[in-house]
Order: structure tokens, then sequence, then C-alpha cells
């Protein structure tokens, strides 16, 4: 069953192409790393996977759920991270993933609790009444982890989530991430320009120009660009 499937779809702004036929899909309890570099179309492709912008043409289906006829159930299950970070910094952590806990519709009682299990997810039980501001950017990004999973989703959305932490932070992050498959089942697609954070996924998916130009394990993609490793395949492909 797929978790995300994403079909032939395009996106311009003007005439400046930014996704261009993309086809892929996360199947249920995937990690997929959508590995690009800068300007490849990756947070194009999270905008519209997150309904902020409606793709030119294509579908897209989260859980069977169409983008265009049902965004309310696709969005219902997809929790993201988004590149730009996005908490009121002034606000409390309890109080940021309140105030998106109230958005999904749960209530107090549900909250409360799913505050306690998210935040003991990511190691930030007892941060809870910190002002967000207070927090260094790994304990950020961490929290913006247990938000993108407070409203239980299927699917996770990691939009280049490691850029700007020191690399224990960035090991930390998808550490973490690995961890909430492993306890809650979520199927996750973590986009990256870092080819070394890609070597932990189930699968590659390489995205250039628009365009899906790889779509395989991480020994497939050695094996198809006869590299000894992630980095050099990519650097390869993209050159
Ligand atoms: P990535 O996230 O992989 O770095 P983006 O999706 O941000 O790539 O950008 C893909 C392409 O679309 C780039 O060439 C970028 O300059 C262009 N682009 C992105 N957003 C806009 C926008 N709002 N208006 C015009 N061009 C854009
Ligand atoms: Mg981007």
């Amino acid at each position: 069953m797929w978790a995300l499937q994403v079909e032939s779809v395009s996106k311009s702004y003007g005439d400046k192409t930014a996704l261009d036929g993309v086809s892929l899909g996360v199947r249920e309890g995937e990690f997929v790393a959508l590995l690009g570099p800068n300007g490849a179309g990756k947070s194009t492709l999270m905008q519209l996977l997150t309904g902020l912008f409606v793709a030119d043409a294509g579908s897209i289906q989260v859980l069977g759920a169409d983008m265009r006829q049902q965004a309310p159930q696709a969005l219902a299950q997809i929790g993201v991270v988004f590149q730009q970070t996005a908490l009121d910094l002034d606000l409390s952590v309890a109080a940021n993933l309140a105030f998106h806990g109230r958005l999904h519709g749960m209530s107090s009682a549900e909250l409360r609790e799913r505050t306690q299990v998210c935040l003991t997810a990511v190691g930030l039980a007892d941060q809870g009444e910190a002002v967000v501001r207070s927090l260094s950017g790994g304990n950020r990004r961490k929290v913006e982890l247990a938000r993108a999973v407070l409203h239980q989703p299927q699917l996770v959305l990691m939009d280049e989530a490691t850029v700007g932490l020191d690399i224990a932070s960035r090991q930390q992050l998808m550490q973490l991430v690995l961890q909430l498959r492993a306890d809650m089942g979520v199927s996750t697609l973590w986009t990256t320009h870092l080819s070394e954070e890609a070597r932990w996924a189930d699968r590659i998916i390489v995205l250039h120009r628009g365009r899906v130009i790889f779509d395989g394990a991480p020994d497939a993609l050695l094996q198809q660009t006869a590299e000894p490793d992630v980095e050099a395949a990519f650097l390869r492909l993209t050159a």
C-alpha cells in the first residue's frame, strides 16, 4: 500500500519550470530520501504535497485520498517540517503544539496526552514550558518534529530539516525520525541536498532540474553509477 503517490506532476512559476512530470511514491512504513541539489524542485514538491500550491498537471494521493478532490482527508494524514522554521519563538513549546493540535481538531485531553508522548519521543519531555526562543537550533527542529507527528499522521514530510544544524544534531534528528517509524509506523519523505543523509534511506529518489533521474535502493544507485559511495554517485548523476 502506498502512503504517497505522485503521478506526472508539473509546476511552473511563470516561464520557469520547477517540476516537470514528476512521478514518485512512498510505501507505508518506508523512509525515502528525496535527494537533489539546490533548485531541483524539492520545496516546490513539498508545497504541492501540503496544499500550499496546486499542481499545473498530474495527481497526488495520500493514503488513497486525492489532493484535489479530498484535500482535508489527504492533509489530515500529513505531518510536515518545512525548510524554513515555523515556530512562534515567543510562545512556549507546549503552546506551539497546542496551536497546531487545535487546527487539527484535537480535544484538550487528547492534546495533553499527545504533547507528552511526542515531546518524550523527541527527548524534550521536560521542555514543554520552555519558550522556544531559549532553545538551540537542534531542539527547535525537534519541537517541529514533535509537532509534525502530534495529530498522528501516517506520512511525515521533512524538507531539508537538518539545514543549519551541526553534525551531531543532524544525526540525532535523523535517528529520531527512524525511531518514530519504528514506534509509530510513520512513512517519511526526507528531502536533502546532502548525500550522506540519503544513504540511511530505504530508497533514494534523485531529483534534478525538476525531473526524477533515479529511484531505487542505495545499493542500486552505486551499481548503476559504478561509484563507491552515494556522494560520488550523486555527483555523477547531477554533473
Ligand atoms: P529546492 O527546494 O530543491 O532547492 P525549489 O523548489 O525551491 O528547489 O525551486 C525550484 C526552482 O523553482 C528553482 O529554480 C527556484 O528558483 C524556482 N522557484 C522556487 N520558488 C519560486 C517562486 N516562488 N517564484 C519563482 N521561482 C521559484
Ligand atoms: Mg528547498
